[in-house]
């Protein structure tokens, strides 16, 4: 038998084993090298053989946490101080690349084990140093872990994505409760998506209530006008902007602004879209109130001119006519009788009486307008100043019959003089105002504590809708031409004196049948 031929097969059976094997001596010199061992570790034989291991093998100075050369002699020390095998966890070990001087390192992932060969006294003689290359598998795991990883950071990144986004709906959702306008999303199918508090406080309902039916449906109990329109309008990608009236609940109006925004999505699609709709009742009722001053003041500023251009007529008339009796006066002063002149100075008296009731009446209406008209209240006896009137009608018309009726007995209380005024201004009116026709009636009867007095005429009467008005200032319900005196102030003052006597002026009239004006007076004093 040759034991070189053997030795010589069994190195080459070792050499060419299918394993990664290093045997090792005591001192960590290598003593052989399976073939396979010398491929994964990028070495030549010739180079390691009798090198100590960590010579040939030296850390990867980029991968200094990976400890490789530190724990694989742990391990060997291990090994020959137990003489038992000691099976490593999986190593990352870098392997040179010694392709230049500046040695590069291949990443490798090894399973080690180290393997005792003992002596016949149980002494460590060899260390079977045993690596399986798990490089690809570790790199795959790695691969998974790192795609994992990367799913992780995605989903992560998707949860803190969609955490912001809830985050960011929140606020949009805080901040549409809080803004004031009614903001709804409806889509395109016209179902309400969401509707914020405004729009649901607005209807007096609940989110639930609203979310999920078709806009027309919800509103149409509370709508004036058809919008669906202006719905097919924005679906078709055109913003929208009208305006509404509704009744969100019985006695409440209300007047919309709405504002409708096509929702289009990166396609062009039409999603939906988003409706603001702005609460302007209260603007629009200030614009009416400003239009309605504006129109009001222009009223007045017509009302002021003609009154200057009356009121200076009417001063004018009285004033020419006295003018004229007093120039012919002056001119025949020593022929004229008595007659005459009493005749003459007696029109004078009358028409400077009509001037004193003229300026009384303006003064009275500028003291009025500032509290200021003075009373004087007391007892007194109506019928003497429903006397003392009907004869001052008399004298202003001699054609007129004046009849005066009244069933009163004893006084009653208020200002004399200003009730006067009240009576003389109605009969006045009475003979004025009933050119073709004589009778005018004056009556007053005590009912209870209250005492009603009417004065009646059979003149033009007055236009139904002007019967209210011809108590304001200035106020004339026919045209300047038909009777030319007069300022258009004699009720309006009246219905200030009854009115502080506690008592009410209202008229009755047919056009061209006649006019009847009541005063309801209180008799007694009435407690303010
Ligand atoms: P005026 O000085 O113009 O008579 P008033 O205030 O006394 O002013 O009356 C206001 C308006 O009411 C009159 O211009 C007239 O058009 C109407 N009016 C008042 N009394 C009568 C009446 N008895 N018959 C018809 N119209 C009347």
């Amino acid at each position: 038998m040759s034991y070189p031929e053997v030795d010589i097969k069994y190195r080459q059976i070792f050499n060419h084993l299918p394993g990664r094997y290093l045997i090792l001596n005591p001192d960590l010199t290598i003593v052989a090298a399976s073939d396979s061992y010398l491929s994964a570790t990028l070495t030549k034989r010739s180079e390691i053989i009798n090198k100590y291991i960590f010579d040939i093998f030296p850390d990867n100075p980029a991968v200094p946490e990976a400890r490789a050369t530190e724990k694989l002699n742990e391990s060997l020390s291990q090994v020959l101080r137990t003489g038992k095998t000691h099976i490593m966890d999986i190593q990352h070990y870098d392997i040179p690349k010694r392709t230049s001087e500046c040695t590069e390192f291949e990443t490798r992932y090894w399973c080690p084990s180290n393997i005792p060969v003992l002596d016949n006294t149980g002494d460590v003689e060899y260390i079977i140093h045993s690596v399986e290359d798990i490089t690809e598998e570790v790199l795959s795991r790695q691969e998974i872990v790192r795609k994992n990883d990367h799913i992780m950071v995605i989903s992560r990144k998707q949860t803190e994505t969609s955490e912001a986004l809830g985050t960011i709906d929140k606020r949009l959702r805080l901040i549409t409760d809080i803004i004031p306008a009614m903001v709804s999303y409806v889509d395109n199918e016209h179902r309400y998506r969401f509707v914020n508090e405004a729009y649901v406080k607005n209807f007096h309902t609940s989110r639930k209530e609203i979310v999920g039916k078709k806009v027309e449906d919800f509103l149409a109990p509370y709508l004036s006008k058809d919008i669906s329109k202006n719905i097919e309008a924005v679906l078709q990608g055109k913003v929208q902007s009208f305006e509404i009236k509704i009744q969100p609940k019985k006695d409440v109006q209300q007047h919309l602004e709405v504002i409708y925004l096509p929702d289009i999505n990166d396609q062009g699609e039409i999603m939906g879209f988003v409706s603001m709709i702005m609460d302007v009742t209260d603007k629009v009722k200030y614009y009416d109130e400003l239009t309605k001053l504006a129109e009001e003041k222009e009223r007045l500023i017509l009302q002021k001119d003609e009154f200057i251009e009356m009121a200076s007529h009417e001063l004018k008339t009285p004033l020419t006519t006295i003018k004229a009796y007093i120039e012919l006066m002056l001119l025949d002063i020593e022929d004229l009788d008595h007659t005459t002149l009493r005749n003459y100075l007696g029109k004078a008296n009358s028409y400077i009486n009509q001037l004193h009731r003229l300026i009384t009446g303006l003064f009275d209406v500028s003291t009025t307008n500032t509290g200021r008209l003075p009373y004087n209240f007391s007892y007194f006896n109506l019928k003497e100043v429903l006397e003392i009137c009907s004869n001052n009608a008399r004298n202003i018309s001699k054609k007129h019959q004046i009849e005066c009726h009244y069933n009163m007995k004893g006084k009653m209380y208020g200002d004399k003089e200003r009730l006067e005024q009240v009576l003389d201004s109605l009969l006045n009116n009475a003979v004025k105002y009933s050119p073709d026709n004589n009778d005018i009636l004056l009556k007053a009867e005590k009912e209870n504590d209250e005492v009603l007095i009417t004065v009646k005429d059979k003149g033009i009467g007055i236009p139904g809708e002007e019967l209210d008005n011809i108590f304001k200032r200035f106020s004339r319900a026919h045209a300047l031409s038909y009777h030319n005196s007069g300022l258009g102030l004699g009720l309006y003052l009246s219905r200030e004196i009854v009115e502080r006597h506690r008592g009410k002026i209202w008229a009755e009239s047919e056009i061209g049948k006649g006019s009847t004006f009541y005063v309801k007076l209180p008799s007694k004093p009435v407690i303010r």
